[in-house]
């Protein structure tokens, strides 16, 4: 019996031991499976173009239920241009905002391609116990492009590939007249991602963009040139037809930082483009005339390429600005559907607000349409062939909760005039008033005559650009184009 029991009670301390020991290598595998995640090294280091990649299967897998990938092209050295898309539906199509962030344009300024999965994996983490995270999932679409130029990254270099500025190689709108047809077209020299972002921009119905650099601390918003195509240095502002409404969103994006808005060298942390120095072939203005996609350019480090052990504290500076800002254009504006009267089947009509020089259209299929706006009472105007236009009186609430207006119109010719449907705030509890204000006969001629005079405006002051250009040529003949410096010595957008 004692040998036995001897042995018996070896053969269990030796099965003991061997279980303590697999329990041990599950742990130590574990934890190294643990570190190795490459969200875990978003904020220690900025990772190559295959980490990042790696890192959005990664994020698409474990948040699968709020994001999605997918690639817009290629770079001039054949990299993908891969996006994430954060949505509770993801790649649908749906009545709600899109927005976009675009990051690393410039290949010597990395910040945005940390920041961004930095800023998705938080939106994840948050889903569940954070309001605007989940607003920011289930009301709208946003899209990160975290590296528009990874063949500038890797090299370390500001260009892409083929060592041209992406940030000067979109269609210019003092070029083309403002034509919009015309900003289309790609410009003979246009690179690989400059198409690949024209043909993006085109086909998603972005309400707004930001486009993320270093080489100061500023928010940035059109117009970026003169209409003149002056590239003087003369501080004078050119402010855009939505002047209200990128002031307001490049104010609050400085608000939200920890040290924009406090800046010495720019009030309140923004900046009219030309104003700070004028920038021709630029995304931004390309973004808003031709893309219908109100865009603004934030510089978010005064040094370029952040030591990595500033990382943490870079996010830090950015985390609520990320957040706030696509919040304030998709869900503080202005939205609503236009549908017919009769079938209730949706009109891609026009939406103008009176005064602004700048007009948006309701997207097919849903007839929904999105215009980010600055707090304050505006007149909305919907206007679509062979029906009755509408106009309502809209209060952009303060609180950022957007004011919904549905719109059915009439057709022409029908005794029932067009009509609102519903209004309100995007958010209970929102604070938002609205009246309906049908066009009478006389509103309808006045309108028309309204029309007829901007048109008349405009075509004169077409008239004037062409004379000032005519005249600069003359007296300047050909003129070599300089090189644009801010203050600081570099160039920054
Ligand atoms: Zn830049």
């Amino acid at each position: 019996m004692a040998p036995n029991s001897s042995c018996c009670q070896h053969r269990m301390l030796l099965a003991v031991w061997l279980t303590l020991l697999v329990l041990h290598g599950h742990v130590l595998v574990g934890a190294a499976q643990s570190s190795s995640k490459l969200s875990d090294q978003l904020l220690k280091r900025y990772l190559s173009n295959e980490e990042l990649v790696a890192w959005m299967d990664e994020f698409t897998h474990k948040c699968s239920h709020m994001s999605r990938k997918y690639s817009i092209g290629k770079s001039a050295g054949g990299a993908e241009l891969w996006v994430l898309e954060l949505s509770d539906k993801p790649g649908q199509q749906e009545a709600e905002p899109h927005f976009k962030y675009v990051g690393n344009m410039h290949g010597n300024e990395p910040s945005g391609r940390m920041l961004l999965p930095q800023f998705a994996e938080w939106v994840c983490a948050n889903y569940k116990s954070n309001d605007d995270a989940r607003r920011l999932v289930d009301k709208m679409h946003t899209h990160l492009l975290v590296t528009m130029n990874p063949d500038g990254f890797a090299a370390r270099k500001r260009e892409n590939g083929n060592n041209v500025d992406l940030n000067r190689n979109f269609p210019d709108p003092v070029e083309l007249k403002g034509s919009a047809e015309k900003m289309k077209q790609p410009l003979p020299n246009a690179q690989p991602e400059t198409i690949a972002m024209m043909k993006w921009t085109l086909d998603t119905p972005f309400v707004a963009s930001a486009n993320l650099h270093e080489g100061a601390i500023v928010a940035n918003y059109p117009f970026d040139g003169y209409a003149d195509h002056s590239e003087r240095l003369t501080g004078k502002r050119h402010p855009a037809p939505d002047d209200a409404a990128f002031q307001f969103l490049a104010k609050l994006y400085a608000k939200k930082h920890s040290f924009m808005a406090k800046s010495q060298e720019f009030r309140d942390g923004i900046t009219n483009g030309a104003q700070w120095y004028p920038v021709y072939g630029g995304m931004q203005d390309w973004n808003y005339l031709a893309g219908r996609c109100l865009a603004i350019t934030l510089e978010l480090s005064q040094s370029k390429w952040r030591p990595e052990g500033e990382l943490p504290s870079l996010w830090q500076e950015n985390r609520e600005a990320l957040l706030a800002l696509p919040l304030a254009a998709g869900l503080g504006g202005i939205s609503g559907t236009v549908v017919s009267a009769g079938d209730g089947s949706p009109l891609p009509a026009t939406v103008m607000l009176d005064g602004i020089a700048w007009n948006t259209s309701a997207r097919m299929p849903a007839g929904y349409f999105n215009r980010p706006a600055a707090p304050g009472s505006y007149t909305l105007r919907i206007v679509h062939p062979g029906y009755q236009p509408a106009s309502a009186a809209v209060t952009v609430p303060e609180d950022g909760s957007g004011v919904v207006a549905n719109f059915q119109l009439a057709r022409a010719g029908d005794k029932n005039s067009s009509s609102i449907r519903g209004a309100s705030s995007s958010r209970q509890g929102g604070r938002s008033s609205f009246t309906v204000t049908p066009l009478t006969k006389a509103a309808a001629e006045r309108d028309r005559q309204q029309k007829q005079n901007m048109a008349t405006a405009i075509l004169g002051l077409l008239f004037c650009i062409c004379g000032a250009m005519a005249l600069l040529h003359v007296c300047n003949g050909q003129r070599p184009r300089q090189r644009l410096y801010n203050r600081v010595g570099h160039v920054t957008e």
